[in-house]
């Protein structure tokens, strides 16, 4: 157990007003620190927000909360492999192969991407039935947001020092998210591209295979993007939106170092 205090920070930025008024979805990210890194996080993510090629946000919420520490899990980050293809159609014929071979049906890859393909506005992820594809959670453009997960720094800083170009916040921050998300017993695997529209790399995770970086899954400028997690069909969704959005995951959280 860790008796350190830690805080979730977290923060959701808008164009044209609030997400819940219309407002069109930015960026958003979720991290975890201590008292004292409190004021440097919320820093570095209000520079996020207010720094977006998706466009100049007008709303922008940071929240800030103490977390129970007793419930928080330490895990190790996934593996991480990258697959080159030479456009963004390859990339999504060997995204349909790599979610197959975790078991998604045709029908749920399908869905999948469709969702993806017209995800104009959508702020946290799809949860889809990996067999039959048909969408589980009622939430709309707002998604399920993962949250209270993070990577303790010192584990970060040395997983980038083995792991070179690999080393950027924007890979931190998705392999923090995957690995989360990975984790619980009722994901299958999860789908991702970003609707930034100058970053076309998505991945695709498992527990079995790690997180699986794609360098091209979507056509350059599309804003179009998000996430889908796929499920196993006896998933108790309540459950398992509960662990996504509230039981606290500390990446690293000193298991890397001694791991190496
Ligand atoms: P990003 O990786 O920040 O470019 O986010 C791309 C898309 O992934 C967002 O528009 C959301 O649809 C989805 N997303 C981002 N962060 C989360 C999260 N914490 N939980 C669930 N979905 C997310």
């Amino acid at each position: 157990m860790i008796e350190t205090p830690l805080y979730s920070i977290r923060m959701r930025a808008a164009q044209g007003g609030p997400h819940e008024e219309g407002g069109l979805h930015i960026s958003g990210a979720e991290r975890i620190g201590l008292f004292q890194d409190l004021q440097t996080i919320a820093a570095e993510l209000l520079g996020k927000s207010l720094s977006h090629t998706r466009g100049e946000a007008d709303y922008v919420q940071i929240v800030v909360e103490k977390l129970d520490t007793h419930t928080l899990q330490k895990v190790l980050p996934l593996s991480v492999s990258t697959h080159h293809v030479s456009d963004w159609q390859q990339g999504r014929e060997k995204a349909a192969e790599l979610l197959s071979v975790s078991g998604i049906s045709r029908q749920a890859i399908y869905s999948g991407l469709e969702i993806l393909k017209s995800a104009g506005n959508l702020r946290g992820a799809a949860i889809l039935d990996g067999r039959t594809g048909k969408r589980l959670d009622d939430r709309g453009e707002r998604g399920i947001r993962a949250s209270r997960m993070d990577w303790d720094s010192a584990s970060f800083t040395r997983w980038a020092q083995d792991h070179g170009s690999l080393g950027s916040i924007r890979i931190r921050e998705a392999l923090a998210l995957a690995t989360k998300v990975v984790y619980s017993p009722f994901t299958m695997a999860e789908l991702c591209w970003s609707d930034d529209p100058d970053y076309v790399t998505g991945y695709v995770a498992s527990l079995e295979h790690g997180y699986q970086r794609i360098n091209h899954l979507k056509e350059w400028g599309d804003p179009a993007g998000g996430r889908v997690f796929f499920v196993h069909p006896e998933t108790d969704l309540d459950d398992y939106i509960q662990y996504l959005e509230k039981t606290p995951i500390w990446i690293g959280g000193g298991l890397y170092e001694s791991s190496r």
